[in-house]
């Protein structure tokens, strides 16, 4: 170690108190700066970095939040992408949340000042979106809402659940795992490619829990199938609980194959499960919908304290209820035409700065294990595929996919207003 270079590193003290430095001690907290100071000087002393250049490299490396979670461009064409965290709020869901960060009436009635029920005007609003529910309960996420109605209905007895329907939803969580960790027995009926109205009548009986019908939303089957439709199962004189999955409340003539709780409840589920930040482009959570009574039971068993929400979720629940439109539903209704726009001016405006950019059709999914079949037509801007990694590692990071040695930026995932952001961060690492 050069001890006339270690001489002139900057000490932690003098750092702290330089301008860009403080001022972020006292946005991010002052041990935060303090590890990102303590490792741009290890950097000088290895040698890595001039003394001199401590500093610049301590406010480079600092956090663009407090939080380890950083914010990233979804540019990958895959609309409700799991590992980036499903669906993205809409602006009036994350001021929402922000509002409700402090103290907030969650659980009072200001006109009355009295104890309310928990998330009382949440509920009115999906009430309001999905008339057909007499009443509804919002849990943790999608899984929970089966693990609680299994836990309320079927503890001790069965769950009659068709073997063309025992579905992994992805990273080996299984459907009927979950259901027999409760103490639900699983009572499988019919085959994997065909199941009658035969085989569920066959089954049901005074030890029965109830039907479960589950939306197969991530696989498709063709040829010699057939299954049973939750008219029909309810005919069976036992609750039919049916988990749609993805959260659609009424149908989206864009998704013909994807179930709706409106729908399925008319037909005659009795509850209806989904997940709030699929397509229906809320905050992680799940919703129970439909018959007073059995909601009731779910809601007043004692496991429903394990699985509530906290008022974050309500809040963005509520304000994604209310509208304008999600960035999930606006990127899945988008026109080809205005994305390829989009994708023709940024490209221009990469290529003009010598990047070598181009405007390229591209296509894209919804994921969020949704829609398997359907691709949607989107554009992309293609770069050099040296590109995909410094743009994952920038601030903010942007995510696109690699296709045939190309990064592709696909922009029917990426909100018009975050254009900007993208063909600066291309630019930023254009000109590295
Ligand atoms: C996604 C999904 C679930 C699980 O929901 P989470 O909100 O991820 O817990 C359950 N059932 C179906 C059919 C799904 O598609």
């Amino acid at each position: 170690m050069d001890h006339e270079v270690v001489r002139r590193i900057p000490r932690t003290d003098a750092l702290l108190a330089e301008p860009r430095l403080a001022a972020a001690a006292r946005r991010l907290g002052r041990d935060l700066v303090k590890s990102v100071i303590v490792a741009a000087q290890d950097r000088a002393r290895h040698g890595e970095i001039a003394p001199e250049a401590v500093a610049d490299a301590a406010v480079a490396a600092l956090p663009g939040t407090a939080g380890g979670l950083r914010p990233v461009i979804n540019a990958t064409g895959v609309l409700l992408h799991t590992n980036l965290g499903r669906a993205p709020l809409s602006r009036a869901a994350r001021e929402a949340v922000l509002a409700a960060c402090g103290a907030t009436d969650v659980e009072l009635d200001l006109a009355t000042g009295a104890r309310s029920r928990r998330g009382r005007s949440t509920l009115e609003a999906l009430l309001r979106r999905v008339p057909a529910a007499e009443a509804a309960h919002v849990v943790n996420n999608g899984a929970a809402a089966l693990v609680l109605a299994a836990t309320a209905l079927a503890a001790g007895k069965e769950i009659v659940l068709s073997r063309g329907e025992m579905v992994e939803i992805g990273d080996g969580f299984r459907i009927p795992d979950l259901l027999v960790s409760t103490g639900a027995r699983l009572r499988e009926v019919g085959t994997t490619n065909r199941t009658s109205p035969a085989d569920y009548a066959a089954a049901v009986g005074p030890g029965t829990g109830f039907v479960l019908k589950v939306h197969p939303s991530n696989f498709l089957m063709t040829g010699f199938t057939s299954s049973v439709d939750v008219g029909e199962l309810a005919g069976l004189g036992v609750p039919v609980v049916a988990d749609i999955g993805s959260g659609l409340l009424a149908p989206d003539p864009l998704l013909p194959d994807e179930p709706d709780a409106t729908s399925w409840l008319q037909a005659g589920a009795s509850l209806v499960t989904a997940s709030g930040d699929k397509l229906l482009g809320g905050p992680q959570c799940g919703l129970v919908l439909g018959e007073a009574r059995l909601v009731e039971r779910l809601a007043r068993h004692p496991l429903a304290r394990a699985l509530r929400v906290d008022k974050l979720t309500l809040a963005a629940l509520e304000a994604t209820l209310r509208g304008p439109e999600t960035p999930t539903f606006v990127a899945l209704h988008a026109e080809l035409e205005g994305l390829r726009e989009r994708a023709e001016h940024i490209a221009q405006k990469l290529h003009a700065e010598g990047v070598d950019a181009r405007a390229v059709d591209s296509s894209a999914t919804v994921g969020g294990g949704g829609a398997p079949g359907v691709t949607l037509p989107s554009a992309a801007i293609s770069l050099p595929e040296r590109y995909a990694v410094a743009l994952r590692l920038g601030s903010p990071a942007v995510m696109g996919r690699v296709e045939n040695g190309r990064c592709l930026l696909d922009l029917r995932a990426v909100p018009e207003d975050e254009d900007a952001a993208l063909t600066a961060a291309v630019q930023a690492v254009g000109v590295a």
